[in-house]
């Protein structure tokens, strides 16, 4: 395994209401980060947080490790996260994993030998660590979506993936909410972008409460998803 081709990182986390998880997650990402010796940034998107987030990420954004922290007035959905994550970002390449710990960053060196043949390097959730229903949903959401858009995606919405930065000088997203991984997929797809997948370890919530669930959540996705599918098909 090697980091020569990685040189400088940007690591975001999206957060909604993670209090009690961010500060771990943060510490994690900056021993991490450390130990590889790259020129690192890591950036907390608070969106909208309604408990004390806000707070403890301007705390940690204070104290000099190179963390800076992303407010969202509001909370404008996962996919508005991840697009703000990704504009903050300034380094030669960007990974985000989100900012409730249930990823271990420390195997992030394991996504690095596949750059810079490729230009995303996405996890796929070796045991994922969610309910059955769940497990159901997500593989009849990207049954449905690879077919739709043409794609191999295993695990479409895996919270875990390294992107050459300058993708998103190119790709102009538009979703606010969950499709978003989906949007990123479907337009690199289009514009000849190379995707590596490769097993990671997820991990159960210990803290706080998952949204990712939601009927508003996958109701705004199929709405979000009508959009992208015209988009897509009228930029071919
Ligand atoms: N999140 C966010 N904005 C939202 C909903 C979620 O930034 O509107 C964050 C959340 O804090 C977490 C990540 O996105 O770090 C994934 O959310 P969640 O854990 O609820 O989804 P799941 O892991 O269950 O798919
Ligand atoms: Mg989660």
């Amino acid at each position: 395994m090697s980091t020569e081709t990685i040189k400088s990182l940007s690591v975001f986390f999206p957060c909604y209401n993670e209090q009690d998880n961010i500060e771990r997650v943060a510490a994690s990402a900056v021993d991490v980060l450390e130990s590889l010796g790259i020129d690192f940034e890591i950036i907390i998107v608070n969106d909208g947080s309604r408990d004390n987030t806000a707070q403890i990420a301007d705390k940690l954004a204070s104290q000099g490790k190179n963390i800076k922290a992303v407010h969202h007035q509001t909370n404008l959905g996962y996919g508005s996260a991840l697009q703000s994550g990704f504009k903050a970002a300034t380094k030669e390449y960007v990974f985000y994993t989100d900012g409730d710990g249930q990823f271990d960053i420390k195997e992030l060196p394991l996504l690095f030998e596949y750059v810079p043949d490729y230009d995303i390097v996405t996890g796929c959730r070796i045991k994922r660590q969610d309910s059955l229903v769940r497990k159901i949903n997500a593989f009849c959401w990207t049954t449905f979506v690879n077919i739709l858009f043409g794609m191999k995606i295993k695990d479409m919405d895996c919270a875990f993936k390294l992107y050459k930065r300058a993708i998103f000088d190119d790709i102009k997203m538009k979703s606010t909410g969950a499709l978003i991984n989906t949007e990123i997929f479907a337009r690199a797809k289009n514009k000849g972008y190379k995707v590596f997948q490769l097993g990671v370890h997820h991990y159960p919530r210990t803290a706080g409460t998952q949204t990712g669930a939601k009927l508003t959540v996958i109701l705004r996705a199929f709405k979000e998803l009508f959009a992208l599918y015209k988009q897509i098909k009228s930029d071919k």
